[in-house]
């Protein structure tokens, strides 16, 4: 078995529970394949435990279960199986979950998303990209889907040296997969949409804000009409607002295939929206912010504080006393604490007063792994004007 070495500040990572080590910390390049198995000692010859290790990536190695020597079938199965079992206890009312949270369920790399009868899967490691055979094995054994999606046209694979591809890798793979989370029907685009086809990690945030919404409602950035789609039950009208037309287009098919008469939509760019908004002197009782990350990166985070302080800005202009204020995060550089600064600012600004309702994050699908903290990256305020 290949061994890797590393130094003191490595070794201080692995005891800290974090499974990540950098290359800087690797004392010497190990005489390992890509993406094998290697056994993790420290410079002193103490055994850490094994590890999947890069050629590429900056992280060289992520720290496997303590006693895992081998990422076969039988492992893949075994963690798979555990990581089924945790769902079996949180997920509800929803035939679409996230199965495999990558290193927040021991799987350093992995994401297996259910989307009914389908999976879509996405390995983000060479070893868990080598390991794809028996990795599909284990998801035949365990669930019988009838299709199964890889969705690996992601970005960070190239610091694995990896490509970006997608496709069908078993069964068959329908245009448009129809799933009901909390009682409403989407229709998933496994190989189009956007993430594995919808955004999972907020289902539990969508019926959160449908219990406090009402009156005149806006979503903006609101892809496929996850928020609007919930609000719709509980607001007299829903305007969704996306810049993207195709996105809208399936927002009007969910709403038909949910037989939902109540939502508008509008292609805009949200800023800009807003601004006319206020010029017109409109006003809505719900507002949803759902933004793409504005801080991809730590060097980002300035610059994502004034983008998050003025959306919420606007948003809150229009919002009437008693009117709820839903903002979303999903930059893992921007915690809870910066985002919570940037509505009280832009609160400050307006002069509104707010209270919170509800400080959340992502489903409880997506788990988040206490000493790993890149596992913790959406937060969803819900607010309201006092
Ligand atoms: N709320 C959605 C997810 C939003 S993802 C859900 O729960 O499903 C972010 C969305 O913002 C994408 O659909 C993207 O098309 C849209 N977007 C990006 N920049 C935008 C802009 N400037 N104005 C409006 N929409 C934008």
């Amino acid at each position: 078995m290949t061994e890797a070495r590393i130094n003191r500040k490595g070794a201080d990572r692995v005891a800290s529970g974090h499974p990540w080590i950098f290359r800087s910390d690797l004392l010497g390049a190990p005489d390992a394949q890509p993406g094998s198995v290697v056994r993790v000692l420290d410079g002193r010859n103490v055994r850490l435990g094994w590890a999947h290790y890069s050629s590429r990536s900056q992280i060289a190695l992520r720290m496997l279960p303590f006693e895992t020597q081998r990422t076969d079938a039988g492992f893949l199965r075994r963690l798979i199986r555990r990581a089924q079992d945790y769902r079996d206890r949180v997920v509800e009312n929803t035939d679409a979950y996230r199965v495999v949270h990558a290193e927040a369920d021991q799987l350093p790399g992995l994401i297996v998303d259910r989307y009914g009868d389908w999976l879509v899967v996405q390995t983000l490691s060479q070893a868990m990209d080598g390991a794809q055979p028996a990795l599909l094995d284990a998801l035949q054994e365990l669930f019988s889907p009838k299709g199964i999606v890889a969705r690996n046209d992601v970005s960070t694979r190239r610091h694995e040296g990896l490509e970006e591809t997608k496709g069908a890798l078993a069964g068959d793979v329908p245009e448009g997969v129809v799933v009901t989370m909390n009682g409403v029907r989407f229709a998933a685009d496994l190989l189009q949409g956007q993430k594995t086809g919808l955004f999972l990690d907020q289902r539990e945030n969508y019926a959160a804000a449908a219990c406090y919404a009402r009156g005149n409602a806006l979503d903006c950035f609101s892809y496929n009409g996850g928020f609007a789609l919930h609000l719709a039950g509980a607001c007299e009208r829903v305007t969704a607002v996306d810049s993207s037309e195709s996105a809208l287009a399936i927002v009007q098919s969910n709403a038909r295939l949910n037989d939902l008469h109540n939502i508008e939509t509008r292609k805009a760019k949200a800023f800009d929206l807003l601004n006319d908004y206020a010029m017109g002197r409109k006003s809505f009782d719900t507002i949803v912010l759902d933004p793409p990350a504005f801080a991809k990166s730590r060097k980002h985070v300035e610059a994502a504080a004034r983008a998050y302080k003025e959306i919420n800005l606007k948003a809150l202009k229009l919002l009437e006393r008693d009117g709820v204020l839903v903002t979303c995060s999903c930059s893992h550089h921007f915690s809870e604490a910066d985002l919570l600064e940037a509505v009280a600012a832009a609160a400050l600004d307006t002069g509104k007063r707010l209270r919170i309702i509800e400080r959340r994050t992502q489903g409880r699908d997506h788990p988040i792994a206490l000493t790993i903290p890149e596992t913790h990256y959406l937060k969803c305020l819900i607010l309201q004007v006092m």
